[in-house]
């Protein structure tokens, strides 16, 4: 008889833009080989360094209100004027799996997706300042100044939502902000619901007879 796989874990993850969380991530999947992110689809332009199926799937606008009829996503959000969404089938595939899935994605897909996965775990991470958001933005170096503040403008609307989250992190110091987010997944694989039927022969012998 085949064992039925565990259901992996879904975590949700939303930030202000520059707050760390595509480096945080990147760092959580190097640490722990049991996470996979989800490749969103954008219409956004493509960064210098980023490569199409990696960081996003990198799709016309056209394209996407067609996997939009589709019913391709999960989710899917305007951001700053452009689309983003997550594919329905990845994420449901990777979770029966096992495996536990990340999902980085703005307040208003972190919203829909509570709404449709229940038992996902939903993630906010903060900048410890105004100040530092803005550095970390015009240092990343990768948007335009008016896209610089485009998403400054955003970062407010998008804190606004950080108490409709299970936690918050703050990254203020890159390793605790690490370590604070491997210990969310480690708590959760932790729980009783998760142990019960992994550990079900030894707390067995442990409770003996009736
Ligand atoms: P960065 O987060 O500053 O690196 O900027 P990005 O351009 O990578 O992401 C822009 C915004 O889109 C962020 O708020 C993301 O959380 C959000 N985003 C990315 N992928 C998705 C997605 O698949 N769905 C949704 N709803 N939002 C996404
Ligand atoms: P996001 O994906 O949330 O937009 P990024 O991961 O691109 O953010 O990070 C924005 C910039 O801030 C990057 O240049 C990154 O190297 C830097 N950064 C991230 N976390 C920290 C930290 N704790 N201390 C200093 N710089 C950081
Ligand atoms: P960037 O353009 O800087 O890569 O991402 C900007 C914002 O879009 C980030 O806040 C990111 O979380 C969000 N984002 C990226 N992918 C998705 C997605 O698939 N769905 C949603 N809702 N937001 C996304």
């Amino acid at each position: 008889m085949s064992q039925a796989v565990e259901q992996g874990t879904l975590y949700v993850i939303s930030a202000p833009s520059g707050a760390g969380k595509t480096s945080l991530v990147a760092q959580m999947l190097r640490s722990d080989e049991r996470l996979g992110v989800s490749v969103s689809h954008t219409t956004r332009a493509m960064r210098e360094g980023e490569q199409d199926g990696v960081n996003y799937h990198f799709v016309s606008r056209n394209e996407f209100e067609a996997m939009i009829a589709r019913g391709d996503f999960l989710e899917h959000a305007d951001v700053f004027g452009n689309y983003y969404g997550t594919s329905h089938v990845w994420v449901r595939e990777t979770l029966a799996r096992g495996q536990d899935v990340i999902l980085e994605i703005d307040w208003q897909g972190a919203s829909q997706v509570r709404r449709l996965i229940r038992e996902c775990v939903s993630i906010f991470i903060v900048p410890p300042s105004p100040e530092v958001l803005r550095e970390r933005l015009v240092g990343r170096g990768t948007d335009a100044p008016e896209v610089v503040e485009r998403r400054l403008a955003e970062a407010e609307e998008e804190c606004r939502h950080a108490a409709e989250f299970d936690f918050l992190v703050v990254n203020d110091d890159f390793d605790v902000a690490l370590a604070d987010l491997l210990a969310i997944v480690r708590a959760q694989r932790l729980r009783m619901v998760v142990q019960q039927p992994r550990h079900q022969k030894l707390l067995a012998g442990l409770s003996g007879p009736a």
